[in-house]
């Protein structure tokens, strides 16, 4: 895994890093970080879609559990999210403004500390999308070139990604729902293909992506195929590492409704996996 580009730090009065902080931060007025575009002055403490006021921290850890060449993580978990997966595992942080308030200096120094002893920073939530700012605060502050993943379901504006190029070593991207509308029966998005296939590219085109597919039940035809097939006929899938995920549980709001409210069953796994393999995909 390659780490933080050095340019982006610079030598003069004010670097590429601090710039980037600058111009995220008047993303907050109207905040436009993700595609809801909610219209609303964050930097007056106004909320939008995803409820997030101010960065809030509900957990950070070393992650042993994400992909094998991912851990060590270390891993900085935020409250509230710009979709709603009705079957959302972490929804008690998703869902709700929980969590600790901390200084950018704080967490860049906590950070630094990890330097040597975990592979990357892993930002995710719910969300990482609505802390950017902060996020790059942090790294502006951090001394360590520890290389970045940026966890993320994809919502984030083209004025978001530009901001992530050359920061973002590599993204590790949920791609679950088809071009129909599964997204926003389920998750509360209206154009989600359009959008996350967009974003998919420009990644592509700057940093390495581990795309996660979570298989869900019943959805192989509607969402696994076109999802798999998409990745091989339209990504450099010589920067693309897929991993087809079998461990969708009906939690949250999930239990009762149909179309999600089962585990997948072991053939439809099979099936999403055998495909990924047969378009040639990286398979992790
Ligand atoms: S980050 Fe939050 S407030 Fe901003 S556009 Fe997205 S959902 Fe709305």
């Amino acid at each position: 895994m390659k780490r933080l580009d050095a340019g982006l730090r610079g030598d003069g009065p004010v670097s590429l890093l601090q710039l980037k902080a600058e111009l995220a931060r008047r993303l907050l007025k109207p905040c436009r970080l993700c595609e809801r575009r909610c219209k609303v002055d964050r930097l007056a403490g106004k909320t939008g879609y995803c409820g997030v006021d101010k960065p809030r921290i509900s957990n950070r850890f070393v992650h042993m559990g994400e992909e094998p060449d991912l851990i060590p993580s270390y891993t900085i978990f935020f409250s509230g999210c710009t979709f709603e997966c009705l079957f959302c595992q972490n929804w008690d942080i998703s869902q709700r403004e929980t969590g600790t308030t901390l200084q950018a200096g704080a967490v860049a120094r906590d950070i630094d500390e990890h330097f040597g002893d975990v592979k990357n920073i892993n930002w995710v939530g719910g969300e990482p999308t609505p802390n950017l700012p902060f996020i790059l605060d942090v790294l502006t502050m951090a001394k360590e070139p520890t290389p970045q993943i940026w966890n993320s379901n994809m919502y984030m504006t083209e004025e978001a990604m530009a901001l992530l190029h050359g920061v973002a070593d590599v993204y590790l991207a949920d791609f679950k729902w088809g071009p129909g509308d599964c997204s926003k029966k389920y998750s509360r998005i209206h154009n989600y293909w359009e959008i996350v296939t967009r974003n998919h590219v420009l990644a592509n085109e700057h940093a390495e992506i581990v795309l996660r597919h979570l298989v869900m039940p019943g959805h192989v035809d509607c969402c696994s195929r076109p999802v798999l097939e998409w990745i091989a006929g339209n990504l450099d899938t010589s920067k693309v590492i897929v991993n087809v995920m079998d461990q969708y549980r009906p939690e949250y709001k999930a239990p009762g409704i149909p179309g999600i409210d089962q585990r997948i069953s072991e053939s439809e796994f099979f099936e999403a996996y055998k495909l990924a393999r047969n378009l040639g995909l990286k398979v992790t």
